[in-house]
């Protein structure tokens, strides 16, 4: 076989090109790191943590990414054998030595007959004789190469920041105080006239939810994140800053919407949110991109009528990160649709997080591994772990018919990219609250694992190991 190129030694990078070898193929992989940095890494080794030495939760029966990690280890991922290898003592989190951890990644690829190790800078798109090719150059992707993937994308198929605002989990909504109802009752294209849900301020509720915005300590970050601020997506507290009535005049506006409750008495100030994913699962609340701290923002956010008990499948921010429009771009095997032979993965394809990453890399190998052995691809059902983060990139869940409806935004995994399942309750029994939800993520991870294993079907080379 010829070699697949893989530009990028990170997460994802390095666990495509170990999924490759597992499968007799071989890869170059080409790191630009040292001879050129990003403004993060540190060193030269491979899938260097750049942050928190953390992957999150481990447990696999009650949290997402703990979900992904049973499954990666399933599918035989290098990733999760050297961060359980080098593990250290993080309560239910799995967190790991992370000079032990890049190391051993390191010295697992240069040990591997199949791969070889290129430090090169890949500056531009990838010679045209690279006939297959993975990209996985992470969230601070090389500008000359950024370059090149604009060039054939388009200026606005590629950005730069993401600048999000939280998403709910929708059964986490006290639908007793907010309603469904699009502003002026307006019918667009798919629509129904009651397409967002609104959660209603009254005057002394603006005021300390405005007071609570003002105190709130915001993200510090390194100079080289410093974002600029676009009036179109301005932070929710920096609006607040330019004026305590800014918002209640922006995203939080009253006009053209009626408290089913109190049809007599106008809101003061509205909170709209609106439908994330096909599912119905989730929905974000418009408007509100945030560079509060994480710690404090969930703490404001509960101050919103409606929202007291929300739970959020993620927090806003504004982040340096490089990453493609991929529910228009790329194909359902993470194939650019006008440039087959470059596959991407990681975070440049809009998933969030070292899991998530090193999740995606492993999807891209086996695929391209499929390719180059002639073999049919396989994506992973929606109700794994994997298929769901995949089908949030791809925009298998976004619904057919209204491109461009939702803009597309990074996410980490999470069960609201899961479609629902229902709980089986004990005859006479129904659940409620907490208990509900927790037997629900139960239940999904069950029906994930059950699903994975078949996915995986018969163990790969590495599985005996
Ligand atoms: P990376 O791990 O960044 O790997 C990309 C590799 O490509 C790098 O080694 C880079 O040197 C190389 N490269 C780039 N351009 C080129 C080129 N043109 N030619 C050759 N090589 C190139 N996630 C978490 O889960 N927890 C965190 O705490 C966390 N903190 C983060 C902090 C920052 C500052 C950033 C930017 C991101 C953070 N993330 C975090 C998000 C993300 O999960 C990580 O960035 C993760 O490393 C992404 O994996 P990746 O393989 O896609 O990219």
């Amino acid at each position: 076989h010829k070699p697949v190129h893989i530009v990028g030694g990170g997460l994802a990078g390095s666990e495509a090109a170990w999924q490759l070898a597992r499968r007799g193929i071989p890869a170059i992989v080409h790191e630009m790191r040292p001879k050129r940095t990003t403004e993060a890494h540190q060193t030269d080794r491979l899938a260097e943590l750049v942050c928190s030495n953390s992957f999150r939760s481990d447990d696999s029966e009650n949290n997402a990414v703990g979900l992904l990690h049973e499954e990666m280890r399933r599918a035989g991922s290098l990733i999760m054998r050297m961060a359980d290898t080098h593990q250290v003592p993080a309560g239910g989190a799995l967190a790991v030595d992370r000079e032990g951890f890049a190391d051993s990644v390191t010295q697992a690829l240069e040990a591997e007959p199949l791969i070889t190790i290129e430090r090169d800078e890949v500056a531009g798109l990838p010679p045209e004789d690279w006939d297959s090719v993975i990209i996985a150059t992470g969230p601070l992707t090389s500008p000359a190469l950024a370059a090149g993937i604009q060039a054939l994308t388009g200026e606005d198929a590629l950005a730069f920041f993401d600048a999000i605002a939280p998403i709910v989990h929708f059964d986490s909504i006290d639908m007793d105080i907010a309603w469904f109802q699009s502003r002026y009752d307006k019918v667009g294209p798919g629509g129904t006239g009651k397409d967002y849900i609104n959660c209603p301020l009254y005057r002394d509720e603006y005021e300390a939810f405005i007071d609570a915005l003002l105190a709130g300590e915001q993200h510090k970050h390194h100079d080289w994140e410093k974002i600029p601020y676009f009036d179109g997506c301005l932070p929710m507290e920096v609006m607040a800053r330019r004026g305590r009535e800014t918002p209640r005049h922006g995203p939080m506006k009253p006009v053209g919407l009626t408290n089913p409750r109190q049809p007599d008495k106008k809101p003061y100030a509205i909170v709209q949110l609106r439908q994330d994913n096909a599912l119905g699962t989730l929905f974000n609340m418009v408007g509100f991109q945030t560079e509060l701290r994480y710690g404090v923002q969930a703490d404001i956010f509960r101050m919103i009528p409606g929202l007291g008990n929300a739970q959020f499948a993620r927090l806003g921010g504004l982040h340096r990160n490089t990453f493609l429009d991929s529910p228009k771009l790329l194909d359902a095997t993470l194939r650019l649709k006008a440039q087959p032979r470059l596959r991407f993965a990681g975070q440049i394809t809009g998933c969030e997080g070292y899991v998530e990453s090193a999740a995606m890399g492993l999807l891209a190998g086996r695929f391209t591994a499929a390719d180059r052995r002639g073999e049919p691809i396989v994506v992973p059902p929606v109700t794994t772990a994997f298929g769901a983060v995949l089908a949030h990139i791809t925009g298998g869940h976004l619904d057919a018919g209204e491109p461009g409806k939702r803009s597309f935004q990074p996410m980490n995994v999470n069960f609201g990219l899961f479609p629902p399942i229902e709980v089986e309750t004990p005859p006479g029994q129904k659940l409620r609250g907490p208990e509900r939800g927790k037997a629900r993520k139960r239940a999904l991870s069950a029906r994930a694992l059950v699903d994975v294993d078949r996915w995986i079907g018969v163990p790969a080379a590495d599985a005996a190991e």
